[in-house]
């Protein structure tokens, strides 16, 4: 069967140019950093956390907890939470993958 034959209204010609091109849509999954949040806790509170015991955290003077912050590096008390870095602080990730795939995937989560 001629090209044209297969895809009514393209000459073989223009069926050649088709060939040439690859497509790619945009996937747009959840993150998985932040589990679609778009913020994590910050990394020093999660050490104060896992170090400080809680009522002690709780209890705690902000120039106290300033000290401690500053014993890890940081000049100043960090935000609890912090825009996740691996989506931008959107919660989604989005990802280019060629059309043949992502057909693929759609004909395989179709049960
Ligand atoms: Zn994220």
């Amino acid at each position: 069967m001629r090209g044209s034959e297969a895809l009514p209204g393209l000459s073989d010609d223009a069926l050649q140019g088709v060939t040439m091109y690859r497509f790619y849509v945009t996937k747009v999954e959840r993150c998985h950093a932040c589990n679609g949040e778009g913020w994590i806790v910050h990394p020093a509170w999660q050490a104060a956390w896992e170090q400080i015991e809680p009522k002690r955290l709780a209890s705690m003077k902000p120039d106290e907890l300033w000290r401690w912050f500053r014993g890890q590096g940081y000049d100043e008390i960090p935000p609890e939470e912090t825009p996740c870095s691996d989506c931008g602080g959107i919660g989604e990730v989005c990802t280019e993958v060629p059309l043949e795939e992502a057909l693929r995937l759609l004909n395989s989560t179709k049960t």
